[in-house]
């Protein structure tokens, strides 16, 4: 922009805005997967659109999905296996 400096509390009602918005269209999604990223969050590969669009909110590439599902890796992550014993009815 070349309108020089905005004061300081116009940014700050700025990022405010722009954090509620990002709040609103989080609650409005049934499942919070996120973007589909274009690149992959392990090697940086680019991820197929087919494999986008297939997977919803998808980070990583084919390669190193299949590298994460064959490891019983967990990294703080999502934990999709679930804990069985605790599903009780
Ligand atoms: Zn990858």
């Amino acid at each position: 922009m070349a309108g020089g400096w905005a004061r300081d509390g116009a940014v700050s009602e700025q990022i405010e805005a722009s954090i509620e918005d990002e709040l609103r269209r989080m609650r409005a999604r049934p499942v919070p997967a996120g973007e589909s990223l274009t690149h992959c969050a392990e090697c940086d590969e680019p991820i197929a659109q087919a494999r986008r669009l297939a997977v919803p909110g998808v980070k990583l590439c084919l390669d190193c999905q299949k590298a994460r599902d064959a490891r019983p890796v967990q990294r703080g992550g999502i934990n999709r296996r679930g804990t069985k014993d605790s599903q009780l009815k």
